[in-house]
């Protein structure tokens, strides 16, 4: 492959001691070590991503940084036999836009195990449409399968009108789970039923203070809130309830007491995406591309371009993103 040639990218750097995000022209010589070069087609927006490029959390470790947790695109050149040109492949998280260059840029260098196979049934910009956050919340999912939990019983999602809470909506409905999605939108009411939510609970309804114990209400939760929302949820499971913990949309600390764990036995499972190993991260793409119609995809997604990624990381910052963010890179 031609190190020369050119590319476009979002760096972020500091520039008189303030963090500046800049679209530059790079080559393929600056990318970074690895075995297979990837022509990227789309990334996207996700909660960390905003983190990253307001510089508002500690996710960058080095800078000049390329942003992006996530991308999907085609192999242009491989040295290894896991991949050949041509492959149309996804890779998410494995510190990509903290440690290592990320995906908003035309073309990224990765190693060939971090990469997944786009299922067959799926397009790019899809995959993107699903990102680290659809894939969190099938991980949510197949961690309550694998823990149990009264299914009979509601299960309720919060943060349900971002990313994550989107898709764990659509998945959960589809499984066949009565779904109750939990948000502080109101606007957001009669999309979140058209994802196939049964109901919807204002989102201060769960961060109350209250009693060690609750009425039994859910079977299970996904959560990327955190926080009170965390505690109020566990006080609130039925008998042998599982919480699938991901987020702190709402706040990283929460206080609780054991009661609901000894006696009511619930479970609180924590989900992580980032360092997942490569054979779940398939399962989880495989059951994915069956779970999410193309349409319901384009539903909960909006495309931008790399230009706007500074101005939408505010956003879903203040909690104002809807479902997905696509970014299209070209
Ligand atoms: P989004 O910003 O798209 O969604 C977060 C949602 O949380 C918002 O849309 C809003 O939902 C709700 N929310 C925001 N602020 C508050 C608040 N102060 N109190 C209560 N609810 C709030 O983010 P993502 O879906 O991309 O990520 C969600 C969380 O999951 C983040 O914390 C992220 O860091 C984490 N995450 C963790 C991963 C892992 O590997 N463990 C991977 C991916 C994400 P609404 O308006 O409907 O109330």
């Amino acid at each position: 492959m031609d190190r020369d040639k050119n590319f476009r990218a979002l760096v972020l750097d500091h520039v008189d001691g303030k963090l500046r995000a800049e679209i530059k022209s790079l080559k393929i010589g600056d990318l970074p070590e690895g075995d297979v070069v990837i022509r990227v087609s789309y990334s996207s927006l996700n909660y960390k991503d905003g983190l990253a490029v307001t510089g508002r959390g500690k996710i960058v470790r080095s800078y000049p940084m390329i942003p992006g947790i996530d991308l999907a695109g085609v192999v242009e050149s491989s040295n290894s036999p896991k991949f050949q040109p041509g492959d149309p492949v996804i890779l998410t998280g494995w510190e990509i836009g903290e440690k290592y260059w990320g995906g908003y840029s035309q073309y990224a260098r990765a190693k060939a195990d971090w990469l997944v196979p786009l299922p067959r049934s799926m397009e790019l910009k899809h995959a993107m449409s699903i990102g680290t956050a659809g894939l969190t919340a099938m991980l949510c999912v197949m961690a309550l399968e694998e823990h149990g939990f009264p299914t009979e019983r509601e299960v309720v999602v919060t943060g349900a009108g971002g990313g994550v809470g989107s898709i764990a909506v659509a998945i959960l409905s589809k499984l066949g789970y009565k779904v109750v999605a939990s948000t502080g939108r109101k606007d957001l009411h009669s999309y979140l039923k058209d994802l196939g939510a049964h109901d919807i609970i204002d989102r201060e309804m769960l961060s109350q203070d209250g009693r060690p114990l609750e009425t039994q209400r859910w079977g299970a939760a996904v959560d990327t809130v955190g926080g009170k929302t965390l505690a109020g949820l566990l006080r609130s499971l039925s008998y042998r309830g599982t919480v699938a913990a991901c987020g702190l949309a709402g706040g990283s600390d929460f206080c609780t007491s054991v009661f609901p764990f000894i006696l009511r036995g619930v479970k609180l499972v924590g989900v992580e995406s980032v360092v997942c190993p490569v054979e779940t991260r398939i399962q989880a793409w495989d059951r994915l591309s069956h779970l999410l119609s193309g349409d319901i995809l384009d539903r909960i997604t909006e495309v931008h371009p790399l230009s706007e990624v500074p101005r939408l990381s505010e956003e879903i910052l203040k909690g104002r993103v809807r479902g997905r963010i696509v970014i299209d890179v070209n």
